[in-house]
């Protein structure tokens, strides 16, 4: 590849904004596990702010939440944060592809290191059967019609209302702490099965299972941005597509509109042509710098979290006589 290709740099700035986001997560984990210890401790070990982030890894209490919101108007007070996060990656899912996914997703980062580590230890990643592997890929797909039937279609309102308001709520962000920090061995051998399919597979956990990146991947469809080529300067060489982690045709498209499209950009940054494949709206004519595509999805992001501070959906209503109370009682509580 030319040296001079202004996308060549996109991976590496990929992997930083990846790997970042990843340290910070991991930042409000550890947080949260001190925040929660002091109270398991009965008040020995010194209090450490809870971090609203946390909320983020409560994505099917925030689609209950979101459907209370588009009932009532109003945000669950007890977990805000929850539904401001889950607004936010949605927009960016309407807007900017999968690119939450690609970029920031901390699950999406560990999937991607794991396959890139495999293909050191074993020279390349493994590929199943097309037959296999597109039925596989409606998992996730189904994962989500459940999820959206159990919730968003079957759940009344009052049994949302009921469901939002009741202590095992309060506490499902110490339970899905205590769900990887104190695992169960079932838990073990799930994740050390996927760990290795992981190994052995691009983006085994994202591609067939992640319910949240398939609901992405179908807001996406409608976004303006696609990966757009340029067929009558596309020399057909297919850097493209065997550089696609999702294994797109990418060189056969005109533009790229698959839900499968993470918005990695991989693809751009492969093309050895100037300009021939872009990330862009259908109305856009000028060339694209690299980081206009990545800065409108962290904007979006940034946006959205702003947007929830400002307006005071933010911070939990909880205060530190309810954990007081709730968190012993979190071992007993269930949904
Ligand atoms: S088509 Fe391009 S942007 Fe989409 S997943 Fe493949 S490499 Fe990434
Ligand atoms: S890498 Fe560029 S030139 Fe090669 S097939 Fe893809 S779009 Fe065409």
């Amino acid at each position: 590849m030319n040296a001079q290709h202004p996308h060549a740099s996109i991976p590496r700035w990929r992997a930083a904004v990846q790997w970042g986001f990843f340290a910070w997560t991991a930042v409000i984990g550890i947080r949260f596990g001190l925040f929660v210890r002091h109270f398991e401790s009965g008040g020995a070990t010194p209090l450490v702010s809870r971090p609203p982030g946390v909320e983020g890894f409560l994505p099917i209490g925030a689609l209950a939440s979101t459907k209370q919101w588009l009932a009532t108007g109003e945000i669950n007070p007890v977990h805000p944060a929850a539904l401001v996060i889950f607004l936010a990656i949605v927009a960016m899912g309407l807007v900017a592809k999968k690119s939450f996914c690609s970029w920031l997703c901390p699950v999406g980062t560990l999937s991607e290191g794991a396959w890139k580590a495999g293909r050191r230890l074993f020279g390349r990643n493994f590929r199943i059967w097309p037959w296999l592997d597109g039925a596989l890929r409606g998992v996730k797909y189904l994962l989500l019609l459940f999820f959206v039937k159990l919730i968003v279609v079957d759940m009344p309102a009052q049994a949302v209302a009921a469901f939002l308001d009741a202590p095992y709520w309060a506490v499902s962000d110490v339970k899905m702490l205590l769900f990887f920090t104190r695992m169960s061995a079932t838990t073990v051998a799930i994740l050390a099965v996927l760990a290795a399919l992981s190994l052995l597979y691009r983006n085994f956990w994202c591609r067939y299972l992640c319910p949240y990146g398939a609901l992405l991947g179908v807001a996406s469809i409608l976004g303006p941005f696609k990966v757009r080529r340029d067929a009558a300067r596309c020399t057909g060489c297919r850097r493209c597509s065997r550089a696609c982690p999702a294994g797109l045709a990418v060189h056969e498209k005109k533009a790229v509109r698959s839900p499968e499209c993470t918005g990695c950009l991989t693809c751009v940054a492969s093309c050895p042509e100037r300009e021939v494949l872009r990330m862009a709206p259908p109305f856009w004519r000028r060339p694209v710098p690299a980081w206009a595509f990545p800065a409108l999805a962290l904007l979006l992001f940034a946006a959205g979290i702003g947007t929830g501070m400002a307006t005071g959906h933010w911070q939990s209503s909880l205060t530190y006589d309810d954990y007081q109370r709730l968190i012993p009682l979190v071992p007993y509580l269930s949904h």
